[in-house]
């Protein structure tokens, strides 16, 4: 049998209403009536409590309500606004001539062989690709930096447009112990009249003169293996009875004009 305990309890306090009703025993009751007195004050508190339950329950759902319509004002705020930035960015992309190329750029750069490895005019180049640094940069900053933050000479890997702007001799690698190449630049790449200063450098065809030895390659497994170790790999890859000066040249000079999807 199950009896829920409050109900009978209930059932006792009724049955004493009728018992008082029909018998003189207030006498008796002191103590119940006590006890009811106290009863009473707690369930005025209770029902008090139960109010403030009830308001705070509504502040609460008033509260979710408003907190979802701020969220809603601040998603479209911050949608309005990339639309104004967007507009603004566009503008001073427009005014400072910036533009977006699918292809990278290509341009030309020496380097000199020394000590069994490959040097750009600062460092070493262990591999034929080189991602730029700063001294002067923070993480998360935007290389190379314009010239008005850093330099002279500015960051970035540095390429020129045209072989004339070398000196006679090493347009067509007859320098020795010295690479000429041509490169790739992409990421942030900055122009300027003769060359460019570029985020990232990749090359792509590279002429190299180590004194008796010439060799001419734009074969990417090549040029990683000149790189990693130029002296044996200058050995094994010389092109023999090919690559004159002018060969030599025409053939960077080709590389050049080449873009990536050919
Ligand atoms: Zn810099």
């Amino acid at each position: 049998m199950i009896r829920v305990v409050s109900e009978q309890s209930a059932e006792v306090w009724e049955r004493l209403g009728t018992y008082r009703e029909r018998y003189p025993i207030d006498h008796l009751l002191e103590q119940v009536d006590s006890l009811e007195r106290s009863i009473q004050r707690r369930e005025g508190r209770h029902h008090a409590i139960r109010r403030r339950l009830d308001d705070l329950e509504r502040q609460v759902a008033a509260a979710a309500a408003e907190l979802d319509a701020v969220g809603k004002e601040i998603a479209g705020s911050r949608t309005a606004g990339a639309l104004l930035i967007e507009d603004i960015l566009d503008r001073v992309r427009q005014e400072n001539d910036e533009r977006w190329s699918p292809t990278p750029f290509r341009g030309f750069r020496v380097w000199r062989i020394e000590s069994g490895a490959i040097w750009g005019n600062q460092m070493c180049w262990p591999e034929p690709r080189l991602e730029s640094r700063c001294l002067r940069s923070v993480p998360g900053d935007d290389i190379p930096h314009s010239l008005l933050r850093c330099g002279p000479p500015a960051c970035g890997v540095y390429a020129v447009k045209d072989l004339e702007f070398f000196p006679a001799g090493v347009a067509g690698c007859e320098m020795r112990n010295m690479a000429i190449g041509v490169v790739t630049l992409a990421g942030k790449v900055v122009e300027h009249e003769l060359g460019y200063r570029a985020q990232r450098a990749s090359v792509v065809a590279l002429a190299i003169h180590s004194g008796r030895r010439r060799v001419v390659t734009d074969r990417a497994s090549e040029i990683e293996a000149l790189f990693r170790a130029p002296v044996d790999a200058i050995t094994r890859l010389e092109n023999k009875g090919v690559s004159s000066p002018d060969e030599a040249r025409a053939f960077l000079e080709r590389s050049q004009k080449e873009d990536t999807w050919t």
